[in-house]
């Protein structure tokens, strides 16, 4: 079937910045594009009513399953305090038996600290609550979810009194929540994740299923159910295990499997100690070199493509180095992906360069943290603040970046990316509007190897749109342009319009 789109303005992103205003398909694919008038088809015809089209966005990476588990939940983003954690807990979705809550800033609240596990037990003493930190690297439990935790694991040492976890005790306290849903609820999650996807313009989205340990967790469920959902989800089996992950036919290994933890919880690995901490606190690196040599070496000789976590210097140099023993021994275009790499030192450059590896970067984190006096300032001080997020460096020396929320750490929600890549707090990091949407579009679409027929407005591309309201590309604020519409395979998902 023919479909005719028209009455809009169709930025192809392509390489000499071709712009159209209609775009003829057949089923899911582009098979003409028109400058000005076009001709008069056989096909069924949709005015798009003046939008400005991009081609569907594309994150690179999401946790969508803890997303639309979480999106049911709690959010504890706006609290301001303790007694505002407690009204809200009080008032929660119990999901299979359990309280969750997310988003949570301690920073934001005047008693800036965690509730305690007491106060939690006054909300509720029988239902288990799980209180994600902003981060994801800690989390808060009450005393039913600490017993859950404990019959669920063989551990051989006791929970911290004061039911604040972190490191794999924050990893096995997740897990251990997340285990206890059944098949539908898992599935619901993902269908959360697809509407949420949609109503911000997404097409396809990169999403990690495991405990970033050993377990894949429900990787086998969503790769039989891939085909029900409207848009492609790129999944990661998200942990160690090489052999399950072949087993599953899987295209590549990782996702926020961990070389560091996170700014925020002071457990991202840097080569100099924190700012504000007592000295030669440098955070953690959570595995050896000798370690992710062998990991990365085995999983690259079985062209599996590697995703991982690292964040801090020290961290994002181990993976680095690993990669670059592996192209040495054998070259590949695996596209091995640096997930976060937030901080970057001048002198790593070439080295991520001769590795031939991706950044896949999260703009809203420098909007959230790097403002000046902001939070990546205090702890990493003056000199090291500047190198962060590097996403013009690292663009304009030929390094591929592209983007993605870490929803549910930040919104599904490329504009807001978008908007925070054009507007980084270092002057000198700010990408252009183009080099912006590509983050979402061209460079995603290289990630999955989809290059030659995802992320641009061409023939014999996906016809994958998302309409906007604005012309991005003469606008002065990205933040009030609006989604009108996502068009998946040639047919409208998502609609604001009657
Ligand atoms: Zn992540
Ligand atoms: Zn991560």
């Amino acid at each position: 079937m023919k479909t005719l789109f028209y009455n809009a303005k169709f930025y192809s992103l392509d390489e000499k910045n071709n712009t159209y205003s209609a775009i003829l398909c057949d089923n899911d694919k582009i098979i003409e594009t028109y400058k000005d008038n076009y001709p008069n088809i056989e096909a069924q015809k949709i005015n798009l009513n003046n939008s400005f089209v991009l081609p569907g966005f594309i994150d690179t990476h999401t946790h969508s399953f803890e997303g639309g588990l979480y999106q049911q939940g709690v959010d504890l983003e706006n609290c301001n305090s303790i007694d505002d954690i407690l009204t809200l807990l009080n008032q929660a979705n119990i999901i299979s038996d359990m309280i969750f809550a997310w988003r949570l800033d301690e920073n934001n609240l005047k008693e800036k600290r965690f509730p305690t596990k007491q106060e939690l037990d006054k909300v509720n003493s029988h239902t288990p609550i799980l209180i994600r930190r902003i981060d994801g690297h800690s989390c808060i439990i009450n005393t039913p979810a600490e017993k859950m935790i404990l019959n669920n694991n063989k551990l051989d040492y006791a929970l911290p009194d004061n039911g604040i976890l972190s490191g794999s005790l924050n990893d096995i306290a997740a897990h251990t929540f997340h285990k206890n849903l059944d098949n539908n609820a898992i599935l619901n999650c993902y269908k959360q994740a697809q509407t949420i996807a949609l109503q911000n313009g997404h097409t396809t989205i990169h999403t990690m299923i495991g405990d970033a340990n050993q377990s894949i967790l429900h990787y086998p469920l969503m790769n039989e159910h891939l085909n029900d959902f409207i848009i492609d989800f790129e999944i990661y089996p998200q942990s160690f295990n090489l052999e399950q992950a072949l087993k599953y036919k899987a295209k590549r290994i990782g996702g926020c499997i961990l070389a560091d933890g996170s700014f925020g919880s002071f457990t991202a690995g840097l080569s100099q100690a924190y700012q504000d901490k007592p000295i030669n606190e440098k955070g953690k690196l959570y595995q050896t070199q000798n370690f992710w040599d062998t990991f990365i070496e085995q999983a690259h000789k079985n062209n599996l493509q590697i995703g991982v976590h690292c964040i801090g210097d020290e961290a994002i140099m181990q993976i680095v180095t690993a990669v670059n023993k592996a192209q040495l021994k054998e070259t590949k275009d695996l596209r091995h992906q640096l997930i976060h790499c937030e901080l970057v030192r001048d002198d790593m450059i070439p080295e991520i360069k001769k590795a031939q590896m991706y950044v896949v970067a999260q703009p809203m984190f420098d909007a959230l943290w790097g403002q000046e006096y902001g939070f990546y300032h205090k702890v990493l001080g003056e000199k090291r603040y500047k190198k962060l997020n590097r996403y013009k460096t690292l663009t304009d020396n030929d390094i591929i970046v592209t983007g993605g929320s870490d929803w549910y750490i930040t919104d599904l929600a490329a504009l807001k990316g978008i908007n925070a890549a054009v507007n980084h707090h270092n002057k000198n990091e700010r990408l252009s509007i183009k080099d912006a949407i590509k983050l979402y579009t061209v460079n995603a679409a290289k990630l999955s190897f989809d290059e030659n027929n995802k992320g641009m407005i061409r023939k014999n591309f996906k016809a994958d749109f998302v309409c906007l309201d604005k012309d991005i590309f003469s606008t002065n604020s990205i933040n009030i342009i609006k989604v009108k519409r996502t068009i998946k395979n040639a047919k409208i998902v998502f609609s604001t319009e009657t």
